[in-house]
């Protein structure tokens, strides 16, 4: 009798443990993500999203290119 009782306990114990395990969130729930911030680019002057420019100096560019140029248009202050 007091076996039976002791195996359902641990069962218990054991089945509660691997709940709580499996009901780690796997999938993150959706968040609506927030607005992308847009930013013009400093060479050319296009609007696109912040996540996607080149940051530079403290400005933002739409590609390497633009930021290549720019810094050798305006680089080179003494
Ligand atoms: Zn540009």
């Amino acid at each position: 009798m007091g076996k039976v009782l002791l195996f359902l306990a641990v069962g218990a114990v054991v089945w509660w443990f691997w709940r709580k395990a499996r009901a780690r969130p796997e999938a993150a729930p959706s968040i609506p993500k927030p607005a992308e911030l847009m930013v013009v680019c400093a060479h050319c002057g296009v609007n696109q999203p912040r996540s996607e420019c080149i940051e530079s100096g403290g400005r933002l560019y739409c590609s390497d290119a633009h930021r290549l140029a720019a810094e050798q248009a305006g680089g080179g202050r003494d």
